[in-house]
């Protein structure tokens, strides 16, 4: 069978990051993995090309369109599925990614034949089968009818082949992460074992945690060739024994790569030995979830960290020499003082830069507000972003809110030496797409305050 295999085009109001970063598409490079010798297949990242999707589907006339994405790709991708069909009925649609796996009533639609909801890494080749043999449909794909309450899911099952990364051999050097150019995204476990109120990464392994066997992830590394790895890891610092077996692993194999990972704070604050073995092995950036600086909200959130921590966690860094992308929730009870404070703890601590999450309740999270609360339609999926203000704050307009964001973004990106060390550390090329990224949001952000302040 010919397969189209789509990454969707973030929609024109979802604020922010695809102007900050644009990373492979690992979960269809792992489905194209798993086709069958008598497939062909071919992956079309929307992202970056400047065809019209229609234009693909007529190029290479698939008998099976598969796209996944995340909440903000919803209605794109049910519109991408309901122009394949009118090109052709005979096109089979199947739906993927992490929101259909936890939201699979999201694509309740006509023109979507299957949901991927569990197992995807697996059962992908089977559903193949099913569709061109009429074998057996395998367990943790939805048909139309299926849902959550009349199907019953299979267990998870964590095994993935090998990522086919020459799938997207005309993209590679497109992609890059803030600051990182050419990077490469690897994957050595899922879930974490935390249970952070607000986070839907949790949710997607309904809780679980799973580590990939390290000489499998060995393996995967060496063939990649990009110097700049993304872990994309829900927490990349997690099992000691591990990351020592990993560490020694790179050193005996002499593998020289660049890492970017996510990490919490109290694990960086309370093994600062082997944070700097990870830095000798080329960790050169944590992305840490702080989310607050009050010990109250960090309680509220179930963290498990405390505001006294993070200045061990920083030093810790610092001595490394270990860049700290920072993320903050801001929730709608703050007033202009808090969004001071922040700022003011920022500096102190040193960090420079910082992503600002207005606190978002995303769906079966443990964070909820009463639905008069809700500003944002939940049908809306472009919006639910991480950056558009989704509850009503409390003690500030709508239009003050995104003002207080941008300020505190603005007061901690343009100090002078934030700037100085941008300009001396990275190439002029990526100085420049920066500078366009932080214009187009901020672009974006003054328009969302327009918009608000016509609805005051
Ligand atoms: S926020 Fe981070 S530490 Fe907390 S549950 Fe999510 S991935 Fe784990």
């Amino acid at each position: 069978m010919k397969i189209l295999m789509v990454r969707p085009k973030p929609s024109a109001e979802t604020i922010g990051l695809q102007h900050m970063m644009i990373v492979e598409p690992l979960e269809l490079e792992t489905l194209y993995a798993l086709k069958r010798d008598s497939d062909s297949a071919v992956i079309v990242d929307m992202i970056l090309e400047k065809r019209s999707f229609e234009s693909f589907v007529l190029e290479h006339k698939p008998d099976v369109l598969c796209v996944t994405g995340y909440i903000t790709n919803v209605s794109t991708i049910i519109s991408y599925c309901q122009s394949a069909k009118k090109i052709s009925n005979n096109i089979v649609t199947i739906v993927g990614g992490v929101h259909c796996e936890v939201c699979p009533e999201n694509f309740e639609n006509e023109a979507i034949d299957y949901r991927v909801v569990r197992n995807a890494a697996v059962i992908f080749t089977d559903l193949l089968n099913h569709i061109e043999n009429k074998t057996d449909l395998p367990k943790g794909v939805f048909c139309k009818e299926d849902t959550l309450e009349n199907t019953t899911l299979p267990a998870f099952d964590f095994r993935v082949p090998f990522p086919d990364r020459k799938s997207v051999a005309r993209y590679r050097n497109k992609y890059f992460y803030v600051f990182h150019e050419k990077v490469a995204l690897l994957k050595t476990s899922f879930g974490c074992p935390y249970q952070c109120s607000f986070c839907f990464c949790r949710i997607i392994t309904n809780k679980l945690y799973s580590q990939r066997p390290l000489d499998e992830v060995i393996q995967e590394l060496e063939q990649i060739e990009e110097i700049e790895i993304y872990i994309v890891d829900d927490d990349f610092l997690v099992d000691k024994k591990w990351l020592q077996a990993f560490i020694f692993e790179l050193k005996k194999r002499n593998i020289v790569k660049h890492f970017l990972v996510y990490g919490r704070a109290d694990f960086i604050a309370e093994n600062p030995e082997m944070m700097k073995e990870l830095a000798e092995i080329g960790l050169k950036t944590v992305i840490v979830g702080f989310e607050s600086f009050s010990d109250t909200e960090l309680d509220k959130y179930n963290k498990k960290t405390s505001v006294a921590m993070y200045k061990d966690t920083m030093a810790v860094l610092h001595r490394e020499k270990i860049d700290v992308f920072a993320t903050i929730i801001i929730p709608p009870e703050w007033d202009k003082n808090d969004f001071k404070n922040m700022v003011k703890v920022i500096k102190s601590l040193g960090i420079h830069f910082v992503n600002l999450q207005p606190l978002t309740p995303l769906p079966k999270t443990g964070v909820s507000y009463p639905e008069d609360q809700i500003i944002i339609d939940k049908y809306e999926y472009e919006k639910w972003d991480l950056a558009h203000i989704s509850v009503q704050p409390e003690k500030l307009s709508v239009p003050e809110f995104y003002k207080e964001i941008m300020k505190a973004y603005n007061a901690v990106l343009y100090r002078p030496n934030v700037l100085w060390k941008f300009i001396t550390t990275y190439r002029p090329l990526m100085l420049l797409k920066m500078l366009i990224g932080t214009y187009r949001v901020s672009k974006q952000y003054k328009n969302k305050i327009k918009e608000a302040e016509k609805h005051a």
